[in-house]
């Protein structure tokens, strides 16, 4: 892995694809435990967490559904403080053990605007799953079940995760270069 540079920032490598792949793996396995026989069902919010979201699924072996949704807060590398619902829930969560699937929290603000809306619903329960944490960006208080990989506040992208639309087929996570 070397530096890569996108548009007109210089990124380098930060986490490696075994790395992700592994941590997937074991979340995989603790969600098989945790939601066997309550057929979950999986909120993944687009556009971020899709490729997370679809190497996830494919570690469980239980019967789960998933569904998307398209949410969006952020413009180049910093958080616009302002999100917005590009696509929104077309299925009933009522009475239905919900996990939300984020690429990464950082502010909060994304989830923080989005869970009192599927609380209204009545989930049988609700939890959150992410793949990357910034807990030292938080501006808005979330509590996250559960966290693959905890990251200090640089912006990254990869992975899923893009920097002005691109990058997001990259399998590694690069970080912002000083
Ligand atoms: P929050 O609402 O928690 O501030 O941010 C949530 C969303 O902002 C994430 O789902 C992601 O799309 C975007 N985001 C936050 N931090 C980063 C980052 O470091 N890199 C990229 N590419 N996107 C980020």
């Amino acid at each position: 892995m070397s530096a890569i540079k996108l548009k007109d920032k210089q990124f380098v490598p930060f986490i490696a694809e075994s790395t992700i792949i592994h941590k997937i793996q074991e979340l995989g396995a603790v969600l098989n435990k945790d939601y066997d026989g309550k057929c979950p069902l999986f909120i993944a919010i687009l556009n971020g967490a899709f490729m997370f979201s679809s190497d996830l699924f494919k570690e469980l072996n239980i019967e789960a559904e998933i569904c998307f949704i398209k949410l969006a807060s952020y413009k180049g590398t910093q958080s616009t403080g302002h999100v917005i619902t590009a696509i929104g829930l077309d299925i009933d969560v009522t009475g239905r053990h919900v996990i939300v699937l984020e690429d990464i929290v950082d502010t909060g603000k994304t989830l923080h605007s989005f869970l009192p809306q599927l609380h209204n619903q009545q989930p049988a329960s609700l939890k959150i799953a992410t793949l990357l944490n910034k807990p030292d960006a938080r501006t808005h208080p979330v509590q996250i079940d559960y966290s693959c990989i905890t990251i200090p506040n640089k912006f990254v992208l990869g992975y899923g995760l893009d920097y002005d639309g691109l990058g997001r087929n990259i399998r590694e996570i690069y970080q912002l270069s000083e």
